[in-house]
């Protein structure tokens, strides 16, 4: 877990090459099955078209059938889901998680990392300070011209923060009260967030 920001997504790939398990990107799959218009994807679709956020009836098959399809003895580590307290009991009862862990940053610290965000138009991500294009504006990979996702201002930034810390707050005392919270200082620099997570998986086994 993590707010928006908290490079909770590239922990989790290194997290997963560590321990050589899948990573099960929530996002991921909710748009992969709107792609293949399954039923389930076509009933996603509708949702998120219409401007809500997918029901977590919907999101709970979808991640179990993903998980499912892992094996019985596979480990995994999740990432955007669970998303609210219904889906951690919900998760608890299939496939009940071993330790969750929250990269934290500030508001504060989440707004100015995602202001300097750049993409271009085949998804590729750049970061004016971290991951500097090599040409101003330019993609490396495909040279096309980067641009400010519109998710990445500040004011929607901060909308999309605060309903983060409202959906999140009650889910985070859910596993703290179950022991399994671990959390991470996420305002140093990635590589020093992946040591202390390393570490910390390291001294565990
Ligand atoms: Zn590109």
């Amino acid at each position: 877990m993590g707010p928006q920001g908290s490079g909770k997504t590239t922990q989790g790939d290194r997290m997963a090459e560590y321990l050589d398990v899948e990573q099960i990107r929530a996002g991921n799959i909710l748009r992969k099955e709107i792609r293949a218009q399954t039923d389930l994807g076509k009933q996603i679709d509708h949702v998120v078209n219409s401007g809500g956020l997918a029901p977590n009836e919907l999101v709970l098959n979808l991640m179990f059938k993903t998980i499912d399809l892992l094996g019985d003895d596979a480990g995994f580590i999740l990432d955007g889901f669970p998303r609210d307290l219904e889906q951690a009991e919900a998760l608890d009862l299939h496939y009940p998680v071993d330790k969750v862990f929250n990269i934290e940053i500030s508001d504060a610290e989440a707004v100015r990392r995602l202001e300097q965000r750049r993409v271009c138009p085949n998804g590729h991500v750049f970061h004016l300070e971290y991951h500097k294009p090599a040409k101003e504006n330019i993609c490396d990979i495909c040279e096309k011209q980067l641009m400010q996702r519109k998710d990445d201002k500040p004011a929607i930034v901060k909308n999309r923060l605060a309903i983060y810390r409202q959906e999140t707050s009650q889910l985070l005392d859910y596993y703290k009260k179950q022991n399994k919270l671990v959390v991470f200082d996420g305002e140093q620099s990635i590589k020093a967030v992946t040591k202390d997570i390393l570490d910390y998986l390291k001294n565990a086994r």
